[in-house]
């Protein structure tokens, strides 16, 4: 008998939540990566999978050999493919010298110098991602120290009492010195690495990201109590957290091999109601998330087909343009106006 031939490599997870790509692989106790190229950042690196070369940044949620094994390839194949930018890993300073020993002894094995730079972030500090975005780290409660992280993005907003103002009179202000912008912080994408449940999931960036990556590692009944053990959130743990995240869309990875896949679904439906379910997607229901991404497909396109007739009809009959590109409203357009030039 001719042996089978062997299994073809795990895909990875995919989900689309505009404007961010959410793609990796999660399953409990074997390997997390989750790689968002729109943000140039990895959470986790328990393997390696080629996408993932492309960002310079990994932010490690905690040093489980499924969170972390990655870690010294990545940073090799970096440096091997020539990739552009700095490697840099985000780690919680109590394991920064563990981490630290763990790269040295990868460059005495190879008798090369693999460059790699492993970045102590202090709970609530933050480190700088693009001039207006950066990466706050969260403390949470697991098994080793560790770390949640949201990305923020912070944009300059006119403050209340000068809506409406003319832009000329603004400027004017503005070279007078009086503070007309405010800054606001808008968490983008939250991620929970490994954690029980616990207040920290409540905090403001958690219910205002606009995406939730979150672990759930049990979904059964009978394993309460090694979710507990294990310090991991239990599907019954997410019953309070979607009601406070207001996320558009939460992605639950770290689901267990055990749990199949529509059962994980079953119990989801059950404690979020079909209506908030729909925003919940697992990282590994490649089924799914492909049915989800081929409706998106086929929604842009539509919509796509339907601007560029309309686009073709009004140009057609506007002079110096077609009223599309234009903005919406005046006062968006002021406000937008005046926050580009800030
Ligand atoms: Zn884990
Ligand atoms: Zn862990």
């Amino acid at each position: 008998m001719i042996p089978r031939m062997p299994p073809q490599e795990a895909r990875l997870g995919f989900v689309y939540s505009a404007p961010f790509r959410i793609q990796g692989v999660s399953v409990a106790g074997e390997q997390a990566v989750v790689h968002v190229p729109e943000l140039d950042l990895v959470f986790d690196i328990g393997l390696c999978p080629r996408p993932v070369l492309a960002s310079p940044i990994v932010a490690l949620s905690h040093t489980h050999m499924d969170h972390v094994a990655g870690l010294p390839y990545w940073f090799s194949q970096r440096a091997f493919q020539k990739m552009p930018g700095t490697a840099r890993c985000l780690v919680h300073p109590k394991m920064v010298e563990p981490v630290r020993r763990m790269m040295a002894a990868w460059v005495d094995l190879e008798r090369q110098q693999t460059p790699h730079e492993i970045i102590p972030i202090e709970p609530d500090s933050e480190y700088q991602l693009r001039p207006n975005m950066f990466i706050r780290a969260i403390e949470v409660s697991h098994t080793t120290p560790a770390l949640a992280f949201v990305v923020i993005e912070r944009r300059s907003k006119l403050r209340d009492e000068f809506h409406g103002v003319s832009q000329e009179r603004l400027r004017e202000l503005r070279g007078q010195g009086v503070e007309i912008t405010k800054t606001i912080e808008i968490p983008l994408v939250a991620y929970t690495g490994d954690t029980e449940i616990g207040e920290f999931l409540f905090r403001e960036e958690f219910r205002q990201a606009q995406v939730v990556i979150t672990e759930c590692t049990f979904f059964e009944d009978e394993h309460r109590d090694r979710a507990k053990v294990g310090k991991h959130i239990h599907v019954e743990d997410l019953r309070p957290l979607l009601e406070a995240w207001t996320a558009r869309d939460i992605i639950i990875g770290h689901v267990s091999r055990r749990t199949l896949i529509p059962f994980a679904r079953e119990r989801i439906e059950a404690i979020a109601g079909p209506d908030r379910a729909k925003s919940v997607h697992l990282l590994m229901d490649h089924r799914s998330n492909r049915t989800r991404h081929e409706n998106q497909v086929a929604a842009f396109e539509n919509s796509a087909g339907i601007l560029k007739g309309q686009k073709g009809e009004l140009s057609s009959g506007t002079p110096g343009g077609s009223a599309l590109d234009m903005p919406t409203s005046t006062s968006e357009m002021t406000v937008d106006g005046i926050d580009g030039h800030l």
